[in-house]
């Protein structure tokens, strides 16, 4: 039986290998994860993988596209493994919870810039941010 992270790996010739696995299905369950929590994820089901490994693998992960990396600005890096649609993220300001938003248009690049300087554009990177609902509730609640 072959599973699709299997199929993914595959595809672009990784070897599949357990920490791959295991960092792919930590990254599908928990989307927007920083690496210290991946490694605390893959640990508590592969508690031999080490902490260079993870590393090493989400590097791997990200370079050959099966994971995004995303870095908002004064944020740590987060890894999702929902790639090649080009979505958006909203930030919460006070928490640093990350959410999906899909492009407005589809795919990339959603936003035409009215003068791109003669750059070939293939990507426009937004990032919406604002006050998650659990800490508006808070805030309101105070
Ligand atoms: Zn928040
Ligand atoms: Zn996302």
């Amino acid at each position: 039986m072959t599973s699709d992270f299997e199929t993914q790996l595959r595809a672009v010739s990784l070897r599949v290998t357990r920490p791959r696995l295991a960092v792919l299905a930590a990254l599908r369950d928990h989307p927007h994860v920083d690496t210290d929590t991946v490694i605390a994820l893959v640990r508590a089901n592969h508690p031999t993988v080490s902490h260079q490994t993870v590393y090493d693998v989400l590097r791997a992960l990200t370079d050959a596209g099966l994971v995004r990396r995303i870095q908002p600005a004064g944020a740590t890096a987060r890894y999702e493994s929902r790639v090649g649609d080009n979505h958006h993220h909203v930030v919460c300001r006070s928490c640093g919870t990350i959410a999906d938003v899909d492009c407005a248009v589809g795919d990339a690049p959603c936003l035409t810039a009215s003068d791109d300087q003669g750059f070939v554009v293939d990507e426009a990177e937004v990032v919406y941010w604002g006050t998650c609902p659990g800490c508006a509730t808070a805030r309101t609640s105070q």
